[in-house]
């Protein structure tokens, strides 16, 4: 028999949601801890971009599974500055906080597959055992409740192709972890729902800020285990105040403004490689169509990180790192 290379014998068992969709799918998924800063607003603009440019759909996830970070009204205040800079998404936005029986229902699929265990290990103890989780508790036997739940790292990725970082090498400490999908607050990890939205909402192109490139290894090893599709992966160059370090809240980037949304569309553009100094547009839609019809994946810029320097909603500096 032949066994082709993504098929694993036990597959079948996982494979719990088969949902199919046709055509390109893309989303912005933005944490309401805040309202949406310049650089939220680049990595909403890019994933818009490049599905618009690719006839696609592109959707809302408000990601609210960490709750103790999640700020009320801060979901309202997001979609309502997506709305004031022409970023309409397409069918209805969904929360990952009403999705728990989802999750639990692949968890336990997961569970029953024999692939999840508990681990007792503080952030502490995991430092001094030389700052990464060498998958300790394995075959420990911990209890479920109230420990934190790790996935058995059975599909390590090492490499992947990215739509604009090319050839991504992953650190083998990171790609052969057992990462947690359950953490000990009873939260389920981000690194096993936001795989989970992107399958049951049929994502077929991931666009988002580099920052998460390195979690993409986890993200497509689990789409891996699942038996589902891996979508596309594009990371984009995160907006960084200095140095490794993403415009925040903690940062102090501001709120980016309503009213008055042109001037900073403009410079998300410009941050995303465009060219606009000879260029006049009188409203948000018109330059919004005049971008898709100009957007080129490749064109992108390939960093990492480009800094931003932003002294008021009018004028920003970009150095790219
Ligand atoms: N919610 C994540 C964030 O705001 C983004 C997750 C993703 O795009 O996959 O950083
Ligand atoms: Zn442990």
């Amino acid at each position: 028999m032949q066994i082709s290379q993504d098929t694993h014998p036990e597959q079948g068992d996982c494979a719990a949601l088969g949902i199919q969709h046709n055509g390109y799918r893309g989303r912005f998924a933005p944490s309401p801890s805040g309202p949406l800063h310049f650089g939220s607003l680049v990595a909403a603009l890019a994933s818009y971009l490049d599905a618009k440019a690719h006839n696609g759909q592109w959707l809302v996830r408000i990601e609210d599974i960490d709750t103790p970070r999640v700020v009320a009204g801060a979901d309202d205040a997001i979609l309502t500055t997506l709305d004031a800079y022409g970023l309409h998404w397409d069918g209805k936005v969904e929360y990952q906080s009403q999705r728990h029986t989802l999750y639990q229902d692949v968890l336990s699929s997961l569970v029953s597959c024999q692939h999840v265990y508990a681990c007792t290990c503080t952030r502490k103890q995991i430092k001094a055992r030389g700052g990464y989780y060498d998958n300790h508790c394995r075959a420990e036997h911990h209890r479920f409740d109230s420990n934190a739940l790790r996935l058995q790292q059975n599909y390590p990725v090492m490499e992947f192709e990215d739509g604009l970082q090319g050839h991504v090498q992953i650190p083998d400490d990171i790609a052969r972890e057992d990462y947690i999908i359950k953490r000990r607050d009873g939260l389920f990890a981000y690194q096993l729902v936001v795989v989970v939205d992107d399958h049951d909402q049929g994502i077929t192109h991931v666009v988002r800020g580099a920052d998460l490139l390195e979690p993409t290894a986890r993200q497509i090893s689990l789409f891996k285990q699942l038996a589902y599709p891996t979508p596309h992966f594009t990371h984009v160059p995160l907006a960084v105040a200095t140095p490794g370090f993403k415009l925040s809240k903690q940062n102090h980037a501001p709120a980016i403004d309503n009213q008055n949304p042109l001037p900073a569309l403009m410079a998300a553009l410009t941050f995303l490689g465009f060219s606009l100094s000879d260029l006049q547009f009188d409203s948000i839609d018109a330059l919004l169509t005049w971008a898709i019809s100009n957007y080129q994946r490749a064109n992108l810029p390939h960093n990492k990180e480009i800094q931003v320097i932003q002294q008021d909603n009018l004028h920003y500096t970009f150095t790219p790192l």
